[in-house]
């Protein structure tokens, strides 16, 4: 029997992250080839996920160059794209997300006429300059893909809402699934984390995002500076991006303070145990948005808007803006007042129940023919 040749394209980090248990699901399958092709377009963050979940890439295209523009990165992944799939071949290409490869594959996918899936499909601000460039790429290949696998049952009203063509499953989020491997036994790969003392109360903390570049990162990086001078007996651990500008930013506002840990990224399975030992989460990551509920612990959410409602509505996020004001009182709130902590203090798993995986092959079989079944959906 001919297998079915699935090809998962991704290039950065978070995308990394979301898409290594989907390929390590997708050897489980006789009928399946599964072949991976990274761009790269985050080299060593990418690198790092590979390594913790025991992944090689197929095909690497190597992207990465310093100071690339947006446009730089498009065309580069584009390219390369379009020479991989015609060596490669694949029956069906997989992309996630929203990023700049996400969209290249995408496109390269439809130029050679090969089908597009389209993994955590249906996110949406409806701001098309926020998050930017994500919120456009995500609904271009919104259009451009035949197999629509929305995390949520909100994700996949948004699809139908648009008229897409193709079929919609509903099958949680992978990132869930990638935590069932990175949890473990809970002890840290980085020196810097071995370091820290959890006996105290941890705030984890991430910020990078492209729209908060300027004067909402400063707000930002202000307003942390100011709640650690007020809470001596707080640590803050701060895993900063390889972006310049970010690291610049960051230690240009916090550098100096003792309870301020300024460290490098850290692996998947290091960031995962961080934030199952912090007391609470200040980030404008969308990955940590939907990891840190399944694991019981708050999240100020530092932007103005978010794609990821569900964990809003269930009350252990909450959007608290870029504005310095806004961020020192909601972090006091949750450093000062138990009744608020313990209220935002509880395990939510609105974005995956750890078998999207396994619903997304099981899709792909489906619509290939292959399985009589549809996979069930995923509900809260
Ligand atoms: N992450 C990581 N190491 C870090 C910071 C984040 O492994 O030092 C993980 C995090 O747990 C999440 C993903 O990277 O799974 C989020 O990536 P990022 O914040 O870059 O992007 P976003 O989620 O906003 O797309």
């Amino acid at each position: 029997m001919k297998k079915l040749k699935v090809m998962s394209v991704f290039g950065t980090r978070p995308e990394a992250i979301k898409m290594a248990p989907l390929a390590l699901e997708l050897q489980k399958y006789p009928e399946i080839e599964s072949l991976i092709c990274v761009t790269a377009q985050h080299r060593e963050m990418l690198d790092s996920v590979m390594d913790c979940f025991g992944l090689k890439a197929d095909y690497d295209l190597n992207i990465m160059g310093k100071n690339q523009t947006l446009t730089d990165v498009t065309t580069k992944a584009l390219k390369g794209l379009e020479e991989c799939f015609k060596v490669a071949q694949p029956d069906l290409v997989l992309v996630h997300g929203d990023t700049s490869t996400t969209f290249s594959a995408a496109l390269a996918a439809f130029y050679a006429k090969i089908p597009v899936g389209h993994v955590e499909a249906g996110l949406r601000t409806y701001d098309r300059y926020s998050p930017f460039p994500e919120e456009m790429n995500r609904c271009l290949v919104g259009r451009l893909a035949t197999l629509h696998f929305a995390p949520t049952a909100k994700n996949a009203a948004n699809l139908t809402a648009e008229a897409v063509t193709g079929d919609i499953f509903i099958t949680g989020n992978t990132v869930i699934d990638a935590m069932k491997y990175t949890i473990g036994d809970g002890s840290f790969n980085s020196e810097e984390l071995k370091a820290i003392d959890f006996s105290k109360r941890v705030v984890a903390m991430t910020c990078h995002r492209r729209e908060n570049y300027g004067e909402p990162m400063q707000n930002i990086f202000s307003a942390v500076r100011e709640i650690a001078e007020n809470h001596s007996d707080v640590e803050f651990v701060y895993p900063i991006h390889m972006s310049p500008i970010v690291r610049e930013a960051a230690h240009g506002i916090l550098d100096g303070l003792d309870n301020v840990k300024l460290i490098e990224p850290l692996d998947a399975m290091d960031m995962h145990r961080l934030m199952s030992k912090s007391f609470m989460v200040m980030t404008d990551s969308g990955g940590l948005q939907e990891e840190a509920p399944s694991l019981g612990k708050p999240v100020l959410v530092l932007r103005r808007e978010t794609e990821r409602p569900e964990a809003v509505e269930a009350g252990t996020v909450k959007l608290c803006g870029v504005k310095k004001e806004d961020i020192v009182r909601d972090a006091e709130e949750l450093l000062t007042n138990p009744a608020a902590y313990d209220k935002m203090a509880h395990a939510v798993n609105p974005y995956g129940d750890g078998s999207a995986c396994r619903r997304i092959a099981e899709a792909i079989l489906y619509n290939a023919g292959l399985r009589e079944e549809k996979p069930d959906e995923f509900r809260v």
